[in-house]
């Protein structure tokens, strides 16, 4: 074959290729396409919420329509405790806003490594007792290692097929949390956690354990579209934090700055999200309570445009 003909044969089955891709294309769409399954179900961290204590906070958070709420690593080790708090407010459990445990788990000092890997395995347990869907996980805030991509991604496939069996069987799984530059170097997409989640997924030859979240106020930085940051994730995605974008007021309640969720929520209505959006967000209004109820009517009205 000379190279004529080499190029010719090339594009012809280049032809056949595409034939077959553009079948197995518009199959996966239909396929994919699940925006009859979606739902928004709304949960909350609880410094959002209005309220004094944690009963009323909770009470306040089922009168407005939420479903869940999100607790903090303080719950760990008290599994049943705060379980019986939600089930009395009538609540799921979404998640556990772990963190980075200071980047331990990613540090270049090994002697920090197994501690922290010790430390989100309890948290794990705790959040198996509560029913809820995962862990959130960030490997390192900026500041907290001395690795740089390319050895925290290694590390991460090193340590974590273990970890994602090990949530696996507690029930739930860890959720990387990519968040914007200003606050991580490492793993700011959720195309990029998707990704990671994916290969420890293969690395442990199981099909759950591990995921990745979308935060809108990280997402206003560092994606060009949220919708196509959600799309990629698909059934990966396991949590979503609510909050406005970089726009002042910055951060605050879904509906207080120019943020809009619609783009995003089409995202999440097409690949048939059931999980949960919490609000992670300050409150620019005077009276939380009043700003609360209306930010979660802003947002069923974005759901319901999407
Ligand atoms: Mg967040």
């Amino acid at each position: 074959m000379n190279r004529r003909d080499f190029f010719g044969a090339s594009a012809a089955m280049g032809l056949g290729l595409t034939a077959a891709s553009t079948s197995f294309a518009s199959q996966t769409t239909e396929e994919t396409d699940k925006r009859a399954e979606a739902k928004l179900r709304i949960s909350s961290q609880l410094g959002p919420a209005p309220g004094d204590s944690l009963e009323e906070k909770l009470e306040k958070m089922k009168k407005y329509g939420c479903d869940a709420v999100e607790f903090h690593g303080d719950c760990v080790g008290k599994g049943k405790e705060f379980r019986k708090k939600a089930d009395d407010a009538g609540l799921e459990v979404s998640v556990i806003c772990w963190g980075s445990h200071n980047g331990d788990l990613c540090s270049e000092d090994v002697a920090k490594r197994q501690p922290g890997i010790d430390d989100l395995k309890r948290a794990l347990e705790t959040a198996g007792e509560l029913g809820a869907n995962g862990v959130i996980y960030v490997p390192a805030f900026n500041g907290q290692t001395k690795l740089n991509n390319y050895e925290i991604r290694q590390l991460l496939l090193e340590f974590m097929p273990d970890l994602a069996k090990f949530a696996r069987d507690c029930g739930t799984s860890i959720i990387f949390e990519p968040l914007c530059r200003m606050e991580a170097f490492f793993l700011r997409q959720v195309a990029d956690g998707a990704a990671i989640a994916r290969d420890v997924l293969r690395a442990a030859e199981i099909e759950d354990g591990i995921g990745v979240m979308g935060d809108f106020y990280h997402m206003d930085t560092e994606e060009t579209s949220q919708m196509g940051a959600f799309i990629s994730a698909g059934s990966l995605l396991k949590h979503v934090h609510l909050a406005g974008g970089v726009a002042n007021p910055r951060r605050t309640f879904p509906g207080e700055n120019s943020t809009t969720y619609v783009d995003g929520f089409r995202g999440l209505k097409y690949i048939g999200y059931t999980k949960f959006c919490s609000f992670e967000c300050g409150c620019a209004g005077k009276d939380k309570e009043e700003a609360f109820a209306k930010s979660i009517q802003f947002l069923r009205d974005q759901w319901a445009e999407a």
